[in-house]
C-alpha cells in the first residue's frame, strides 16, 4: 500500500482525524490478512489408493488422489486408473466432467454415439446429462483425471453396466 506524499508528517499533524482513519484502514487490513485461510499441501502418498467399486465398473480399476473443493467451491476428482479392459458403467454428471489422459491408451463412449481413442495429453469435455463411459482400451491399460462439478451435492448419476457385446463393437 503507498501511503503517498497527501500524508507526511506535517499534513497528517494538521488532520488528525484523517490520520486516525488511515490507521484504522492499516490495521483492518492487516487483521484480516492474518485470518486469511492457509494455503493446503495434500502430500502424495497421504491416503491409500481405493478399488473402484464393482458396482460402478467392469474390471479391476484404481482410484488415487481424490480432491474436493471447500465451499462455496463445488469441484472435486482423482486420478483413475483402468487395467485392460476396465471400464466405468455407463453414468451422466450433472454438470458435466473434463477427463485429462495421462498414460496408457483409453476409450470414451456415449449413449447412440461413436466409441472414442483418448490418448496421453488429450482432454476430453463430457457434456452435462450425457450418458456415456470410459475405461481403457481392450489391450492397454489407461489413466486419466477426472474432474468433475457437484450439483446439489452429487457429481454423478450411476447407471447400468457397459457389456462385452458394446465394449467390444
Ligand atoms: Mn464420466
Amino acid at each position: 500500500m503507498s501511503l503517498g506524499r497527501s500524508y507526511s508528517m506535517k499534513e497528517n499533524a494538521m488532520k488528525p482525524l484523517a490520520a486516525i482513519s488511515l490507521a484504522m484502514t492499516l490495521f483492518s487490513s492487516t487483521s484480516s490478512a492474518q485470518e486469511a485461510p492457509m494455503i493446503e499441501i495434500n502430500r502424495v502418498g497421504s491416503q491409500p489408493s481405493a478399488a473402484g467399486p464393482e458396482s460402478n465398473f467392469t474390471g479391476s480399476v484404481r482410484v488415487d488422489s481424490l480432491f474436493r473443493g471447500t465451499e462455496p467451491a463445488r469441484v472435486g476428482g482423482g486420478t483413475v486408473t483402468f487395467e485392460p479392459g476396465a471400464r466405468t458403467a455407463w453414468h451422466t454428471h450433472p454438470l458435466g466432467q473434463t477427463l485429462i489422459v495421462t498414460a496408457g491408451v483409453g476409450l470414451v463412449g456415449q449413449w447412440d454415439g461413436p466409441i472414442q481413442e483418448m490418448r496421453p495429453g488429450d482432454i476430453v469435455w463430457i457434456p452435462p446429462g450425457v450418458k456415456h463411459w470410459h475405461g481403457a482400451s481392450p489391450s492397454v491399460g489407461m489413466s486419466h483425471i477426472a474432474i468433475a462439478e457437484s450439483l446439489d451435492g452429487k457429481s454423478v448419476e450411476w447407471m447400468e453396466k457397459v457389456t462385452d457385446e458394446h465394449y467390444l463393437d
